[in-house]
């Protein structure tokens, strides 16, 4: 990769280019519709993701050079780090309070609850039961 693959401004084009691919160029965050482009990322729809990007290096540049693979989707760093809880994947490192992890569990937490015409009417309670998990997971 030359420096001209390696500047910021191509960066972010690769960025956008495969956000708005695995966001059917919506370019928000697929659970919550969160639009902010500096928030939103790439998640590997069934975990490893550390240990790919580990291997790949840029996952961006990765997944346009593979042709955009299935497995993956546009999350915001929020709905990363709910993930991220409900798969446990933090567990040990940073255990949620109680109040929370059995708050996961609830309807409330799911991808269909969050698109139905009542979820959409609690967005910002779910926003903001998403900003309290997330600072308890910093
Ligand atoms: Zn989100």
């Amino acid at each position: 990769m030359g420096n001209f693959a390696k500047s910021r401004e191509v960066q972010q084009q690769f960025k956008a280019n495969v956000i708005s691919h695995y966001s059917e160029g919506t370019m928000k965050c697929q659970w919550c519709s969160f639009g902010d482009m500096r928030a939103l990322s790439i998640d590997h729809i069934n975990g490893g993701g550390a240990r790919h990007i580990k291997q790949v290096g840029n996952l961006y540049t990765w997944l346009i050079k593979n042709g955009y693979p299935d497995g993956f989707q546009v999350l915001c760093m929020n709905c990363q780090w709910i993930k991220r809880a409900q798969r446990n994947e933090t567990a040990k490192k940073h255990p949620l309070p109680h109040r929370y992890t059995k708050r996961l569990n609830e309807p409330l937490f799911t991808k269909e609850y969050w698109n139905s015409p009542e979820g959409c009417q609690n967005l910002e309670t779910i926003r903001e039961i998403q900003l309290i998990l997330a600072s308890t997971l910093q």
